[in-house]
């Protein structure tokens, strides 16, 4: 106790490295950010071909004093890169990969001018950088990329498997019914639907690699030094009083987004449409619908005909971000619409391949968000106070669907199957101005100043990262 009382905190040296698509890269950037507006020390890694794109673009600059950017390789063939499950073949490449170059880099890094590295931070799924870590012999901390409630959900997955709930015995459990099974057992949570806890338990496949990955990366956080979230105490407090029970470390540092410090807030994958903004300008107040479904999410075409279909009917302005990819087997844009539906919505629209999207969620014009319910854009959403229609599909968009739905008041949910007339009946809920719409938007503010309270002086998510910051200090002893 008296040699920890002689002793004083030394230069804090963070290496971050993020699961490479843009729902890690982009939290785990603001987190950077913030450590590095600290005085902490930080080296943010990419991967190699991550790196490139970024220089090409003329964004993610190279060293910046204490801010540094690295590249490690990540393994794949081009081949790889354009195969339809390539997320997959990114995971598995780069556990079988990046390890070693990680710990030399971490080594080489410790000479010179740069203190040596006190501490690795990794996203969700690279739980293999926390070996590179121990090799090192440095702490790691996990940035669980997910809300609060999307992890306790994923680290329940094992028991669901173990008592039977998944693998479903056919293909006809998945419309029997038998997903509104309800789940009131999770400690920490509401009673829940089966199916909203995640997509992964809606498999009928025994040895399902991707429940497997989602159930073994959540608990290997146990194995971190603290798990650190991006969302706020008021948010879910439940949820994270249960995980407390399990991490003795948990920092909840969100919403991320609208965070102050912004010196590489334009690291992005993709190039940024910056006309929509010049069109939302253009916009009457609360009046836009902006669509996104993320960086990773796949539409088929008869799915993007009945949305888009759907939004020409409403005669409501929307402004779209399509990506290349988004609608499967298209190039990113209007391209990948139906014309004659982009034509009945002339003058009204507008299709941009990627969007500054915390930016677009701020805009005045804005009054509506139909996501995929991914964790970043919801997060991103109930910071920029924009009520949400969620259309989950995957991993942990189904509980934060739910709960921004039913817990937060700040959602409606759109039907599973996609047609034209329920998109436009749902969006005239969301975007109209019934008693129950206006009393949506009254939450949606109500949260955007809740989430701006936290991330304020004196808030639990300033408090918070004061107190990782503290830490990481004191492992740079
Ligand atoms: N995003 C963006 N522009 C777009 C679409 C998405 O900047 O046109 C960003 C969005 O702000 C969010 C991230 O991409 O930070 C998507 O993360 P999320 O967790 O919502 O979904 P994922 O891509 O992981 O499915």
């Amino acid at each position: 106790m008296e040699e920890e009382q002689r002793r004083r905190p030394g230069p804090a040296h963070a290496m971050l490295f993020p699961f490479p698509c843009a729902g890690h890269i982009n939290p785990t950037l603001r987190l950077a950010e913030l450590l590095h507006a600290r005085g902490v020390y930080v080296t943010f890694v990419n991967t190699e071909h991550n790196h490139a794109r970024l220089r090409r673009g003329g964004r993610g600059r190279g060293d910046q004093g204490s801010f540094r950017f690295e590249a490690v390789p990540d393994g794949l063939s081009d081949e790889d890169r354009a195969a339809p499950d390539s997320t997959v073949r990114l995971y598995l490449s780069l556990r079988r990969s990046c390890g070693a170059p990680l710990v030399a880099l971490a080594r080489r890094l410790g000479g010179g001018e740069v203190p040596p590295v006190t501490c690795v931070v990794v996203s969700g799924l690279v739980s293999f950088a926390l070996d590179a870590a121990e090799e090192i012999g440095v702490p790691a901390f996990v940035l669980w990329g997910t809300s609060a409630c999307g992890f306790l959900g994923t680290l329940r997955l094992r028991e669901l498997r173990q008592r039977g709930y998944t693998p479903l015995k056919d293909e006809s459990w998945l419309t029997n019914g038998y997903l509104d099974t309800p789940i009131d057992w999770i400690a920490g949570m509401p009673p829940v639907r089966l199916g909203d806890i995640s997509s992964f338990v809606r498999t009928l496949d025994p040895h399902c690699f991707a429940l497997r990955v989602e159930e073994g990366e959540a608990n290997s956080c146990a194995r971190a030094r603290g798990v650190i979230l991006n969302t706020f105490e008021r948010l879910e407090p439940d949820v994270l009083a249960a995980l407390r029970d399990e991490f003795p470390r948990v920092y909840t540092i969100g919403p991320l987004s609208g965070a102050a410090a912004t010196t590489h807030q334009h690291l992005s994958l993709w190039e940024e449409d910056a006309e929509c903004v010049s069109w939302l300008d253009a916009q009457a107040p609360g009046s836009v619908l902006y669509v996104s479904f993320g960086s990773l999410a796949v539409l088929s075409a008869a799915q993007a005909e009945e949305l888009a279909w759907g939004l020409a009917a409403t005669r409501r302005p929307f402004l779209w971000a399509v990506r290349p990819g988004l609608v499967a087997g298209a190039r990113g844009g209007a391209d990948a619409l139906p014309e004659g539906a982009l034509a009945a919505a002339v003058g009204r629209c507008f299709v941009a391949e990627w969007c500054a999207q915390e930016q677009v969620l701020r805009h005045r014009a804005v009054g509506g968000f139909l996501t995929h319910s991914g964790w970043n854009s919801t997060a991103e959403s109930i910071r920029a106070g924009v009520p949400m229609l969620c259309w989950p599909g995957f991993a942990d968009q189904y509980i934060n669907c739910r709960y921004a739905c039913e817990e937060w008041g700040v959602g409606i949910r759109l039907d599973e199957a996609l047609r034209r007339d329920r998109v436009a009946a749902r969006v005239e809920e969301l975007m109209g101005d019934s008693d129950a719409a206006r009393e949506m938007r009254r939450r949606a503010a109500a949260w955007k100043a809740a989430a701006e309270a936290a991330t304020a002086p004196g808030g639990s998510s300033r408090d918070s990262l004061a107190g990782l910051v503290e830490e990481l200090r004191w492992l740079g002893l």
